[in-house]
């Protein structure tokens, strides 16, 4: 059975280079319309039911921006 997890964006610290976006198998995150202090577009979860907490956009991400998480079951239903 797949994983479900939820992805959260620091947005502050992202510089918005796309690389999690790119390295993303389900499309769960998507380029950011919002500029952050630094004058930067932060990436944005599309839908957090896409992602299976794979880890792909954690690994690549170069500034430690993004933190992954593996819902339990009763968090799903909620
Ligand atoms: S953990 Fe995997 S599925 Fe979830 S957003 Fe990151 S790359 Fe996509
Ligand atoms: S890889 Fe990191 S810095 Fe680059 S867009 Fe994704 S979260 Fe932002």
């Amino acid at each position: 059975m797949l994983k479900q997890g939820k992805i959260e964006v620091d947005g502050e610290r992202c510089k918005g280079c796309l690389l999690c976006v790119r390295a993303c198998p389900l499309s769960a995150l998507k380029a950011g319309a919002t500029q952050n202090s630094s004058g930067s577009y932060p990436v944005e979860a599309v839908c957090n039911g896409k992602c299976v907490a794979c880890g792909n956009c954690y690994t690549v991400c170069p500034d430690m921006c993004l933190s992954v998480y593996e819902q339990m079951a009763a968090e799903r239903a909620a």
